[in-house]
């Protein structure tokens, strides 16, 4: 991480000379935000300016996203991209199901999010009718720039939240209604 980014990520607390005291849970989030690792779920056209975000143009490896695994267990943020086709909604739910937590989940695109232009018997019309979403990135297609705003804002999610948040009642729940455990 450069000077600057440093600075400006820096979790609250208090400083002084020699000294800088603040919580474990900010300090894990600093750095939890840093390096996320994306599993992509791409299927369409949305993929494409997926592969421009992580091309050496747009560079999503400067916000510590660069680490792409293709197993689940090992990832934090489901990335969807794409048109989701109803039958291949399940398979998407057994990928968000074998991550470990935390992890979050972005919808990119029209598709994604909302079926788009396809409001048709076989397309899903949005994949949070199966999973729960923390981002939402518009555009058919967005472009890398949305795309890279959505994974800050993730980022943005991930530095802040509770490290007990994952235990509460309320976030079990909220899987719950997605038949997760
Ligand atoms: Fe293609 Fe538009 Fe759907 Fe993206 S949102 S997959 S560009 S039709």
């Amino acid at each position: 991480i450069n000077d600057n980014i440093a600075l400006r990520e820096m979790p609250e607390g208090l400083a002084g000379e020699g000294y800088f005291a603040t919580s474990l849970e900010k300090v894990i989030g600093m750095g939890r935000q840093f390096s996320m690792w994306p599993v992509p779920f791409a299927t369409s056209c949305c993929g494409i300016e997926y592969m421009a975000t992580v091309a050496s143009n747009y560079d999503i490896g400067r916000f510590g996203g660069e680490r792409m695994a293709h197993a689940p267990h090992q990832c934090d943020v489901l990335m969807v991209m794409g048109t989701i086709s109803k039958k291949m909604a399940p398979i998407i739910k057994r990928v968000y199901a074998q991550m470990a937590e935390p992890r979050w989940v972005m919808a990119i695109g029209a598709c994604a999010c909302s079926g788009g232009i396809f409001d048709t018997y076989s397309v899903l019309q949005g994949i949070d009718q199966i999973v729960p979403v923390d981002v939402y990135v518009s555009g058919c297609p967005p472009r890398p720039e949305g795309i890279i705003e959505g994974f800050m804002l993730i980022q943005e999610l991930n530095r802040n939240e509770s490290l007990r948040r994952r235990n509460s009642e309320h976030y079990k729940a909220l899987l719950g209604t997605y038949g997760i455990e």
